[in-house]
């Protein structure tokens, strides 16, 4: 098996990261599960969750 981790496979496990808007607590979790609220933060409950993709394109363009 290679080693190499195609820019896809990464692309797409930190779009699937998420942190909650109230206790910044990361939480991995399905794109459409998100989206259909059926997710919400361990730690507090709430359901305010944003990508943490932000902060890896925020160096680039
Ligand atoms: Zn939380």
């Amino acid at each position: 098996m290679p080693k190499k981790i195609s820019v896809e496979a990464l692309d797409r496990l930190f779009h699937r990261q998420y942190v909650c808007m109230k206790c910044n607590a990361k939480i991995k979790a399905d794109l459409r599960k998100v989206k259909a609220g059926k997710v919400k933060c361990r730690k507090c409950g709430y359901k305010g969750l944003r990508l943490k993709r932000k902060d890896i394109k925020s160096g680039a363009k």
